[in-house]
């Protein structure tokens, strides 16, 4: 298997024509670009080779939900993978577990992959609290899902890591891999996944990660925003397998 490399735009860029000119620069295989809601459907027409995923969805099928957006609606104009509780969206938006548990299953009903967003705050980490707030993150997470036939990427992204330039270390992350696995494997026969780290992750720091089989890709907010950048990214995975 090789490495899935994540590309987090959020909200970013400004305009429709710099997410086109960002989208062609990054058009590489073995990348999914999650662009802002207005720009999916352009970036979807502007890429030949990478794929389209989307930051969030609602778990509604339709109907009164102001501003929201479906995962139907998302499938119907050609994305594929589907971010779900990112940080950022549960320090800042009021995002909790619950919710992000409706958000898996409504993104498996409509055949979406969905990338599960966990991790510690600092407070939490220094705390001794990370592999309880990850098992909670999880368990909750998947609660709805847990007996149904499914395939999910858990990107495990401490948030004192995010935006920070200070990424977790490798043999932290492997350590992660291995608490996942043993959260994951005995709740569910029905669940495959894979896993992979978000945090601060640059063409400098990539190779340390994908060295490692059990490390399965990185999601990349902050160097997804250069072409150049995000394709050494992918680049360097694809010298490594994953496992
Ligand atoms: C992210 O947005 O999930 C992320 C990991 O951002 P950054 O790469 O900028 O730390």
């Amino acid at each position: 298997m090789s490495k899935l490399i994540i590309a987090n735009w959020k909200m970013n860029p400004r305009t429709l024509t710099e997410a086109r000119e960002l989208a062609k620069a990054s058009d590489i295989e073995g990348l999914i670009i999650c662009p802002p809601f207005p720009f999916l459907e352009e970036v979807g027409a502007t890429i030949r080779k990478a794929k389209l995923g989307a930051q969030d969805l609602f778990w509604g099928e339709g109907g009164a939900y102001t501003g929201e957006v479906s995962a139907d609606e998302l499938k119907d104009i050609g994305v594929e993978y589907v971010i779900i509780g990112h940080s950022e969206r549960r320090q800042n938006l009021g995002e909790t577990d619950e919710m992000v548990a409706k958000k898996i299953a409504a993104a498996l009903k409509a055949g979406l992959k969905p990338i599960l967003c966990v991790g510690e705050t600092r407070a939490e980490r220094d705390a001794g609290k990370t592999g309880s707030v990850v098992q909670r993150e999880l368990e909750t997470g998947l609660f709805l899902t847990k007996n149904q036939k499914s395939s999910i990427v858990v990107a495990y992204e401490p948030i004192w890591a995010i935006g920070t330039g200070t990424p977790d270390t490798p043999e932290s992350m492997l350590e992660m891999v291995e608490f996942i696995k043993n959260v994951l494997n005995p709740q569910s026969r029905a669940l495959t996944f894979s896993v992979i780290y978000g945090g601060s992750v640059t063409s400098k720091n990539a190779e340390s990660f994908f060295r490692h089989k059990e490390i399965n890709g990185a999601l990349v907010g902050g160097a997804s925003l250069k072409g150049e950048e995000i394709k050494k990214i992918v680049e360097i995975g694809k010298k490594y397998e994953s496992r």
